[in-house]
């Protein structure tokens, strides 16, 4: 890896952070706050919330496994997504590579930073090839973006192709897990140690049950967590997702029943589909959602929308020709969909 600073774009290493109220006085038992024009009044709304959101890292630490220190929370990952362009990516000048077809925000958020986006299409079972996103890495290469379990193809990339770009790329290596908490594969936020240039990406989006509230979490090195924190609104993440995220916390067995549950639901959906004369190939899944190949991708998610049930067409996404990405639901909703499906004439 090159020297941080070599990575990180000159105004933000150079930043001096907005200072807030509450960061300046930390370390006493202070009991009267006079010093950030807040209301006394209307508890406990009338108050900033903890911009750290130390006692969530606590929480989130001993489930995660990860020190609190390497730990960023943000508005989403899509916040953390965000953030990892206005910390490394000079406009107009760096850009980054990436999996193809992978999660949409990665571009989004890259157009928006005005840095150039570099695919690299993954091959026909959705594998990754280390050398052939090597290749497509320059001088100005500042990050690369991948994603296991993928979206949308729901697989897991090979972890020792994962662990080759990690040793032989000098930049930032980013794996969003978002939907590890489906699969039993080995997690990259185990091993921050092992890799100063890995940033690993998590939410309470999916498996968590809680897309409502907005919680993404960032897992790295100290260094980068505090570019990140840095970077950042001072108050990012509010008081009522971080109440919210810590009576979630309390609920783990919660989270395990869930993924148990649609664990056996998308077996048995994907068989489903296996058995529909209009599938033509359902792909291998690690997350809480499969891939499948159509005969008219498109005509079937129109039939579909028209009986008020709604999957993501991504027939014009590169490599997806034909597919619909379907996300496991509850017995009775995946039952209302096989049960449309198998009613359906083209
Ligand atoms: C859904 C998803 C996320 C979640 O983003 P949030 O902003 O935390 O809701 C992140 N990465 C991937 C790949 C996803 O599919």
């Amino acid at each position: 890896m090159k020297d941080l600073q070599a990575l990180v774009r000159d105004n933000i290493w150079k930043l001096a952070p907005y200072s807030s109220a509450r960061n300046e006085y930390s370390g006493h038992d202070a009991h009267v706050f006079l010093d950030a024009n807040e209301n006394p009044y209307n508890k406990p709304f009338n108050r900033y919330p903890d911009p750290l959101q130390l006692k969530l890292k606590e929480e989130l630490s001993k489930v995660k496994l990860v020190a609190v220190e390497n730990i960023f929370l943000g508005n989403g990952s899509d916040e953390a997504i965000d953030l990892v362009y206005r910390v490394f990516c000079q406009p107009r000048r760096d850009n980054v590579v990436a999996i193809e077809p992978t999660y949409g925000m990665y571009k989004v958020c890259a157009d928006i930073n005005d840095t150039e986006y570099r695919p690299v299409l993954l091959d026909e079972n959705y594998q990754l090839n280390a050398d052939k996103l090597l290749a497509a890495c320059d001088a100005n290469t500042k990050v690369i973006w991948l994603c296991t379990p993928n979206n949308p193809s729901g697989n897991n990339l090979q972890h020792e192709e994962i662990e080759k770009l990690l040793t032989n790329f000098d930049g930032i290596v980013v794996v969003d897990e978002a939907y590890s908490d489906f699969s039993t594969a080995d997690l990259f936020r185990s091993k921050l140690d092992s890799f100063p240039n890995i940033i690993v990406l998590n939410t309470m989006s999916k498996a968590w049950g809680c897309a409502a509230i907005r919680l993404g979490m960032a897992f790295a090195s100290k260094e980068i967590i505090e570019l990140f924190n840095k970077v950042k609104y001072p108050y990012n993440v509010n008081l009522l997702s971080q109440q919210q995220a810590l009576e979630s916390l309390k609920h783990r067995e919660d989270v395990e029943k869930w993924v148990t549950l649609l664990l056996q639901e998308r077996r048995h959906l994907m068989k489903a589909f296996t058995d529909l004369p209009i599938c033509e190939q359902v792909y291998p899944s690690d997350a809480n959602f499969f891939l499948a190949k159509m005969t008219d991708a498109q005509a079937v998610y129109d039939y579909l929308v028209n009986k008020g049930i709604i999957v993501r067409n991504r027939t014009r996404v590169q490599l997806c020709k034909n597919c619909l990405r379907v996300t496991v639901g509850t017995k009775g909703e995946n039952t209302e969909l096989l049960s449309a499906l198998r009613q359906y004439k083209s």
